[in-house]
């Protein structure tokens, strides 16, 4: 836990932050400036700036980020209709927030 971190600070529960579901390696919470109908943050507690930054001691935590997503997805009811699950990378990739995060969009009107 770095403790300038939002994301961190967040994640171990130091915010008054809403957490949709948790588990032992993450959090999933709201996005506070929503860009779709459905959008949620998934984040793990564990401290890792970007993709970039990842190792193979951190391959379970990957995948349980992307099974929170498939997870999640149906239980706010947009799996059928679909969605995106995003990792931004970087400044360049539009990562603002320097805590790995994944990001579950949907819930558009088709
Ligand atoms: P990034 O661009 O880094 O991939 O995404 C960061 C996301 O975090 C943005 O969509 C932004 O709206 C969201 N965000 C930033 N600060 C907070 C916060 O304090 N609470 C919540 N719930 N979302 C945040
Ligand atoms: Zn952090």
């Amino acid at each position: 836990m770095t403790t300038d971190c939002i994301f961190c600070n967040i994640a171990n529960g130091k915010t008054d932050t809403e957490f949709l579901f948790e588990n032992e390696t993450l959090v999933v919470f709201k996005d506070i400036k929503p860009h779709a109908p459905v959008h949620l943050l998934l984040v793990p507690k564990k401290h890792i700036r970007s993709i970039n930054d990842l190792t193979s001691v951190d391959d379970a935590i990957v995948s349980s980020l992307i099974s929170a997503g498939k997870h999640m997805a149906n239980e706010v009811g947009i799996a059928a209709s679909g969605y995106k699950l995003v990792f931004n990378v970087e400044q360049g990739g539009g990562q603002v927030i320097f805590h790995l995060h994944l990001h579950l969009l949907g819930g558009w009107k088709r």
